[in-house]
């Protein structure tokens, strides 16, 4: 039996543990990481340059404000939304036709909130279908390409959006554009949203079509402000750490299932929490000099995301933002205040961040999009009391195995500790199911692996 202890993360742990647990010694043992050279390539091909290019182009269009003019070539949201749709369309010619981008519209009606008038609301989308045709799984990578002045109903005035949300905009256009030349078994969706400003909007009409047509969406990578590396007011600058966004609990987890999270003690092992848990170890592993900080909350305090759209639909879905915010240049007019520079304008943008934040979305999406499925009917023994864990399972519906990971962690530990490798469907542990957290994982030859699997009670 191989064992991998890839990058576990436990270092900030600190001394707490020393000589108290035998898991503790892990903290400071080698670990081996295994990267994936494909991966690898790719995440090293999003590129300063190109990223700047987009941005530059994305901030001509005056405003994006989801109000503003649709017929305009050249200022407004109806221009940018072609023009981005015309990008995906270059990338789409290196696909070998399996990437198709269309802008999906709904005429929405005035809402008595943020909607004062009729307006055609489009998304707009770039799908990379999958080879394999029986692997249903989507995975999705989002960002808005609307804008906004200080007042949200202004749809005239300029509205540059560089960091709100140019960024995450040029991160899903960059990720389109790389991954693009690559095939992947499931298929990845690229999408830039409208009306997030307005009330997550397009975000809500495609999570409520997918919902309805039964979309098997697994993840849903929601990027917002995540190009500028600074604080007002606290005056700090670093662009090392990003944080992702995730809830503990769905929508989903109600009645038995919410009693039986409470009797497990589950409540850190949400979809989307441990969406986040594994965003944070794949991200770390291909991209250097970014530290990944899960923040247990759904969104900023009292704020909200497109992400939160999909989360009520029931998917797994984070929201990746930067680790300080700067309220000057935020949903701000550009102006001088007091000496102060407002204004979310281009020059604030730190390409660099930018290029690494993206680099932890391409690699995730890549990795789960190449992984084999999640292995079925994953089960923890419980016929009888014992000191030891047995846990069970079957192969995947679809992919490639080569074997699988048996995940552990203490109970207070946010991120998985051991990571064991066997190629057989089942694993006996030395270790008692009261005192830690198991799950397990799908992996292939390459060492993409699945999300995990946390068992079921199996008698
Ligand atoms: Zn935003």
């Amino acid at each position: 039996m191989k064992n991998y202890n890839i990058k576990t993360n436990t270092k900030k742990l600190g001394c707490f543990f020393i000589g108290m647990m035998a898991i503790a010694t892990n903290v400071f043992s080698q670990q081996i990481i295994k990267k994936d050279v494909e991966i690898d390539a790719m995440v090293k091909e999003i590129n300063v340059d190109s990223l700047r290019q987009n941005m530059t182009k994305l901030v001509s269009f005056g405003t994006r404000s989801t109000l503003s003019n649709q017929s305009s070539n050249t200022k407004g949201i109806g221009a940018t939304r072609a023009w981005i749709l015309s990008r995906f369309n270059e990338y789409a010619k290196s696909s070998n036709g399996r990437l198709t981008a269309f802008i999906d519209t709904i005429t929405y009606k005035a809402d008595g909130k943020r909607v004062n008038r009729p307006i055609i609301l489009g998304n707009v989308v770039a799908t990379l279908k999958g080879t394999d045709p029986n692997d249903k799984r989507v995975f999705v990578i989002s960002g808005h390409l609307d804008s906004r002045r200080s007042n949200e109903m202004d749809s005239v005035g300029d509205a540059p959006g560089a960091n709100d949300d140019g960024s995450g905009t040029i991160a899903v256009m960059e990720c389109a554009r790389v991954m693009s030349k690559h095939s992947f078994p499931a298929t990845i969706i690229f999408v830039t949203v409208s009306g997030e400003e307005q009330g997550l909007l397009g975000a809500y009409f495609m999570a409520s079509k997918a919902k309805k047509e039964n979309w098997k969406i697994e993840a849903v990578l929601n990027n917002d402000i995540m190009g500028s590396n600074n604080s007002n007011e606290t005056n700090i600058i670093d662009n090392t750490r990003l944080r992702i966004f995730s809830e503990g609990l769905s929508v989903t987890d109600t009645g038995k299932t919410a009693t039986q999270i409470r009797n497990l003690g589950l409540e850190n092992d949400g979809r989307s929490r441990q969406l986040a848990r594994y965003i944070k170890e794949v991200g770390e592993r291909y991209v250097e000099n970014l530290q990944l900080m899960m923040i247990y909350r759904n969104d900023r305090f009292l704020r909200g995301g497109d992400h939160s759209a999909f989360v009520e639909n029931g998917f797994a879905a984070v929201r990746i933002t930067e680790m300080n915010e700067n309220y000057t240049r935020q949903h701000q007019d550009i102006r001088v205040e007091n000496g102060i520079n407002y204004g979310d304008v281009i020059e604030h943008i730190d390409f660099e961040y930018l290029r690494k934040n993206s680099g932890i979305n391409l690699a995730n999406l890549a990795n789960l999009a190449k992984a084999p499925a999640i292995p079925e009917e994953v089960k923890i023994d419980v016929k009888k009391l014992t000191n030891s864990t047995y846990l069970y399972w079957k192969a995947p519906k679809t992919g490639i195995v080569k074997g699988y990971y048996i995940l552990m962690r203490e109970t207070t530990s946010p991120v998985w500790q051991k990571k064991l490798y066997t190629e057989s469907l089942d694993m006996s542990l030395p270790f008692s199911k009261d005192n830690y957290f198991f799950a397990v994982q799908a992996v292939n030859e390459t060492g993409n692996e699945s999300l995990p699997v946390m068992p079921a009670v199996g008698r």
